[in-house]
């Protein structure tokens, strides 16, 4: 599925292929279609799933093919209402950019700061306006904000609002509607007080539900090599030498095991350190300072230390050891790459950990793709799920034949 064969208007298109979106992620794909017929939406789903892409664009392209050439000053036409200063930049910032070629204006209101500048923004005319709810209610009893032309209104992450204590405000918000409008409704779950919030807001709406795991697991490019416990870490060196990562996160399920890791990459000439509770919390950051910086390559973790760590735009994620939990893998692999396709996580699995995968795959809904050919194959597992490989005698043989299994010895200094 493309962004075109969902009926997306010229300048939008372009605006997305120049964010290198080429195809649209599962909430878009359902959501887009509904809202262009200007259906009411709730949607259970989270941030990370391509949420923002799927409201901005029906409501950028509402306005802009409703769009009005008489010259006088704009009014407020789509609101989106969002619980933190945080998301309401990033969403106004989504605006900009899938809306940078329709001429549309967005901004952005929220607290904690003077708001002579969002007043200012105000006054030139905004046609899409994103808000967190108290300094939109504020700016309205201020007499600078008016719903009165709003026709269409987004309520993002309910749940959120709710636990923050933004009910009250919110009901007040939605009382400052006009009734004819087209309502959006997004929340990550649906207790009963955000059904029946919902349904305040909501005429009779389609709903979506994305499940965050198969989201997850959808944008991130994942491949499994079949392999014995022993040949795991020439494995590792093997693909690190064939890829350029410039981060990789290596997950081990024992603290001894990912010092052993460390300690092999080390030789390998890979700059490698762990992260696990035994380590001292100043070693902890030290190695996590490093990575950061990229002076080193490789951070090995098990995933109680890994928990904490604030780092994003992986180039790699390995899971060296398959987690017995399947929830943990599509954690683990949501930390490369965001909803863009551009994600790599690779899973190596030993005799032992095919009752893990089999409930991995169940739980994101798909078959990890298995990489037949590799010098390190364990061909008792690997025959069983992929009889296809090529003939006997085409296939590279595992370790000390192929010279590979030194390769450790061979590495480049990184
Ligand atoms: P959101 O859930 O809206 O916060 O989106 C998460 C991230 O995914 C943001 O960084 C977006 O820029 C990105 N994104 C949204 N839609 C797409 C898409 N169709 N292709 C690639 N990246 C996307």
């Amino acid at each position: 599925m493309t962004f075109s064969q969902l009926e997306i208007i010229d300048p939008i298109l372009k605006a997305l292929d120049e964010q290198g979106y080429t195809n649209p992620t599962p909430i878009q794909e359902q959501a887009i279609p509904i809202l262009l017929k200007g259906r009411d939406l709730l949607g259970c789903a989270q941030t990370g799933t391509g949420k923002t892409a799927a409201f901005a664009i029906p409501i950028l392209q509402h306005l802009f093919l409703n769009r009005q050439s008489k010259k006088g000053n704009r009014k407020i036409k789509a609101l989106i209402v969002t619980p933190t200063r945080e998301l309401a930049i990033q969403i106004n910032n989504s605006f900009k950019a899938y809306g940078k070629h329709t001429g549309l204006r967005s901004s952005v209101v929220f607290g904690g700061v003077k708001q002579h500048q969002q007043v200012n923004e105000l006054r030139q005319g905004v046609d899409i306006l994103v808000a967190t709810p108290g300094r939109l209610l504020d700016l309205m009893q201020q007499g600078i904000i008016s719903l009165a032309n709003i026709q269409i209104s987004v309520l993002d992450e309910a749940d959120h609002m709710l636990d923050m204590g933004f009910v009250h405000d919110i009901k007040r918000i939605i009382a400052a509607l006009p009734s004819r409008r087209q309502s959006l409704f997004f929340s990550a779950t649906m207790p009963n007080e955000i059904v029946s919030l919902s349904r305040k807001i909501l005429g009779n709406p389609e709903k979506i539900t994305i499940n965050p795991e198969k989201a997850t697991a959808d944008r991130v490019e994942q491949s499994l090599y079949y392999v014995i416990k022993k040949a795991k870490a020439r494995l590792l060196i093997h693909l690190l030498n064939k890829g350029n990562y410039e981060s990789v996160l290596v997950f081990s399920r024992t603290k001894y095991g990912s010092d052993k890791i460390v300690k092999i990459l080390n030789k390998a000439d890979y700059k490698a350190e762990a992260i696990h509770g035994n380590k001292s919390q100043s070693a902890r950051q030290r190695a996590l300072k490093n990575f950061k910086e990229g002076t080193t390559k490789v951070l090995v973790a098990t995933d109680i230390a890994a928990r904490g760590i604030d780092i994003s735009e992986l180039s790699l994620v390995v899971n060296y050891d398959l987690p017995s939990v399947a929830e943990t893998y599509v954690h683990r692999i949501g930390r490369t790459g965001r909803a863009s396709a551009s994600g790599i996580a690779i899973s190596f699995c030993q005799a032992d950990e095919r009752q893990y995968l089999k409930e991995i795959q169940k739980l994101i809904g798909q078959k990890i793709k298995v990489i037949a050919e590799h010098p390190f194959v364990d061909e008792k597992e690997e025959a069983t799920e992929a009889p296809s490989r090529p003939p006997r005698q085409n296939r590279k043989r595992t370790t000390k034949k192929t010279g590979s299994g030194n390769n450790y010895r061979q590495g480049r200094k990184r």
